[in-house]
């Protein structure tokens, strides 16, 4: 007996798919995606109106366990990404102790497999420690992660970047590198521009990005590594990453939600996860960024997620941690940024967070091809919900979000097959589910 998910729009960006479709799963994979498929036999949920595409793949998440686990840990993180349709996470190396060494990987693999919800991939460090002093054993972390980066810190020093990308070449693994010149960025806490002046706070320039994007690229050109700019924030930006493409330089970049949907504006009344690394910029940048996302130029959305304690955020703005708890917006944040005003289309917003993100990283995942993994989302895009960090799965409460109106929602994940997140509203056309096959429906308010 398969569970048949039947008459939904699919889209499968890899497979160039965008039709009303049904899909069979069976045995914890994708048996076939096909109209009509004979109902007889199966457990039928009838997701018309719905849309069904690969479960997301976020390429950016600070988990922050271990270390961190006031602000989030696997069990929780991977909750609120199973509730933001995300099925597969990678997680960055800035826990305490860092991801500098196979073992600490394979503890937070070990907690994965036993409270995860959604799949979990490790990067690995750049440098001990993150402290961009000296390479950390890039050869013993290569087995057991799918990248190396020092996110969210920059690596400062051009030489030992060098070195490093030189190092990391014969493992295959890109590197994912946050752009910051630090004696530009200063200490700032918010774009350079009108809202920071008006607000007394110092800023960063764009320049500070821009320089070491520039510096960023020019390095992989020159060693033929591949790299991957995290989270870009400025028009610059674009600008240069979409230059070195037309070079052939070996270059992919990813955004997030908040930078395609806010503005420096958005920092007014110094709202709580509004202070994020980048910080959100012009209206101009903004626009650039979608513009990028729209001609290629900008591969991936992750969500950057970095949840923050409540404790954290109620405190005055400079004295903030940066970040901002993105696992459960991911998805609405993106569409309304980009799908609500045109800018691209469903199947474009849908590749940006599925097999485009899983190909950079080479993780199995992110396609609806007979066989594959049965990890999938299926997707309400005409829901509209206002955001409730108090509603959130995560512990992070620090959302740039909070009392916004978005639209669209991830009704529900499966993640090899099984039900790991179902919004209550589905819950009745799942619960036929469960009285006739293993599958186990939780039902989320
Ligand atoms: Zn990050």
């Amino acid at each position: 007996m398969g569970l048949l998910l039947a008459g939904g729009r699919v889209i499968d960006p890899a497979a160039g798919m965008d039709a009303v479709r049904d899909v069979l799963v069976e045995g914890g994979r994708i048996a076939a995606v096909a109209p009509a498929i004979p109902r007889e036999g199966h457990t039928v949920a009838d997701v018309s109106d719905l849309v069904v595409a690969p479960g997301l793949v976020d390429l950016n998440v600070h988990l922050g366990d271990p270390g961190f686990t006031h602000r989030e840990d696997v069990a929780s993180g991977t909750r609120a990404a199973a509730r933001g349709g995300i099925t597969s996470l990678v997680c960055a190396a800035d826990t305490s102790p860092a991801a500098d060494h196979p073992v600490v990987v394979e503890g937070i693999a070990a907690r994965a497999a036993r409270d995860g919800r959604v799949r979990v991939h490790h990067i690995g460090a750049l440098t001990k420690g993150l402290r961009g002093e000296e390479l950390a054993p890039l050869g013993a972390l290569a087995p057991v992660v799918c990248a190396f980066s020092d996110d969210p810190r920059p690596v400062p020093d051009a030489s030992l970047l060098r070195k490093a990308l030189t190092y990391a070449r014969p493992f295959n693994r890109p590197v994912i590198l946050r752009c910051e010149d630090a004696s530009l960025a200063g200490r700032g806490f918010a774009h350079e521009g009108a809202m920071a002046a008006v607000l007394g706070l110092r800023g960063i320039p764009s320049l500070a990005e821009e320089v070491a994007v520039a510096r960023d690229l020019l390095l992989a050109e020159a060693t033929g590594v591949r790299v991957h700019l995290t989270h870009i924030s400025t028009a610059g930006a674009v600008r240069l990453i979409r230059e070195a493409k037309r070079r052939g330089v070996p270059v992919t970049c990813d955004v997030t939600p908040h930078h395609l949907m806010l503005t420096e504006e958005a920092v007014e009344g110094f709202r709580p996860g509004t202070r994020v690394q980048p910080p959100l910029r012009s209206a101009q940048d903004r626009d650039a960024l979608r513009e990028g996302l729209a001609d290629g130029t900008i591969d991936a959305i992750a969500s950057d997620h970095r949840p923050l304690a409540p404790e954290e955020v109620a405190v005055e703005y400079e004295a903030m941690p940066p970040g901002a708890s993105g696992l459960e917006t991911l998805l609405a944040a993106a569409l309304t940024a980009l799908v609500e005003p045109g800018i691209v289309g469903l199947p474009r917003v849908i590749a940006c967070l599925t097999h485009v993100p899983a190909s950079i990283l080479d993780l199995p995942a992110g396609s609806l091809s007979p066989d594959a993994p049965a990890d999938l989302v299926v997707i309400d895009p005409a829901c509209e919900w206002v955001v409730d960090p108090d509603q959130f799965l995560s512990r992070g409460c620090n959302t740039p979000f909070a009392g916004m109106r978005v639209r669209g929602r991830a009704v529900a994940a499966l993640v090899a097959g099984q039900v790991v997140a179902c919004a209550p509203g589905f819950a009745n056309t799942l619960s036929q589910v469960t009285g006739a096959s293993s599958t186990t429906v939780e039902v989320r308010t």
